[in-house]
């Protein structure tokens, strides 16, 4: 793909970049989105019945099985050429920040730092009761295990649907999309609030708006380039145009 030269030429001046990412960046490493991922043994059931408070207060063992099996997924998973391009073009701004929808540790593995973590990180564990992170518990055979210190079933760190945000994770979100002059949208089909307005506030605060996805999304119209292909064809090509760009 050829990233446009009116791009190029506006991202090479940037003075700070901000990037949000979704689980089409984590796709090319086989880590599937929940739709994708509902496939054989999960083929059944809709994400409402696994990624919900409600889901869990109904069948925790479900639930708790269920993301047992998305974390050896992504335990198996690498980086892929999208995360790697990401992690090299925060090195080239003086100001980066990058905040993911993904639970999946991928962008830190690929090198990134500071990652604004919207929706929590698989590989931790918290207490369902306190919401205290908890890293070592006995294994008394049950499913959840139990909280060390007060006994509440356990469940993965991560914002369900129809849970809040983080209050810290958002605020430090939206002041990087409302303080850059340039903004991509990776991989997110931009439909799962709050999230998904964070384009539209960048939009409004006077950033460049750039959007990589293979698939149209209801922000397409309004980004000032959508660039359409996979995250990890798309991002490599990029960096790699942009420091041509600056040398020449
Ligand atoms: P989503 O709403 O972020 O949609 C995925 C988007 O990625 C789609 O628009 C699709 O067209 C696009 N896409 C697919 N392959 C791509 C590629 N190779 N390059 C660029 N774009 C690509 O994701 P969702 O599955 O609807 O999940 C909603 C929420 O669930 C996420 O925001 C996240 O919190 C959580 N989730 C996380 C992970 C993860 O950590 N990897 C995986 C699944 C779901």
């Amino acid at each position: 793909m050829t990233i446009p030269v009116e791009l190029l030429q506006r991202l090479a001046g940037a003075k700070s970049v901000t990037v949000l990412t979704g689980a089409g960046v984590s796709a090319e490493s086989g880590v599937p989105t929940f739709r994708d991922a509902l496939t054989g043994l999960w083929a059944k059931f809709s994400p409402e019945e696994l990624a919900t408070p409600d889901a869990f207060r109904r069948n925790p063992r479900l639930v708790w099985e269920w993301y047992q099996w998305r974390r050896k997924l992504v335990a198996g998973a690498e980086p892929n050429p999208a995360h790697l391009a990401l992690a090299e073009l925060a090195t080239l701004f003086p100001r980066f920040h990058l905040i993911t929808q993904n639970v999946d540790g991928l962008h830190q593995r690929a090198g990134s730092w500071n990652v604004i973590e919207l929706h929590g990180n698989i590989t931790r564990t918290k207490c369902s009761d306190e919401g205290t992170i908890v890293s070592a518990w006995k294994d008394t055979g049950n499913v959840p295990p139990k909280c060390p210190a007060c006994g509440a079933l356990l469940r993965p760190d991560v914002v369900w649907f129809g849970e809040p945000m983080p209050a810290p994770e958002m605020r430090q979100a939206m002041t990087a999309s409302t303080h850059c002059d340039f903004f991509f949208s990776i991989g997110t089909s931009t439909v799962v609030y709050p999230a998904a307005a964070l384009p539209s506030e960048a939009l409004r605060s006077g950033a460049t708006v750039v959007e990589i996805n293979p698939q149209p999304t209801p922000f397409t119209p309004q980004a000032h380039f959508a660039l359409a292909g996979v995250a990890g064809v798309v991002l490599p090509e990029l960096v790699k145009a942009l420091k041509a760009c600056r040398r020449a």
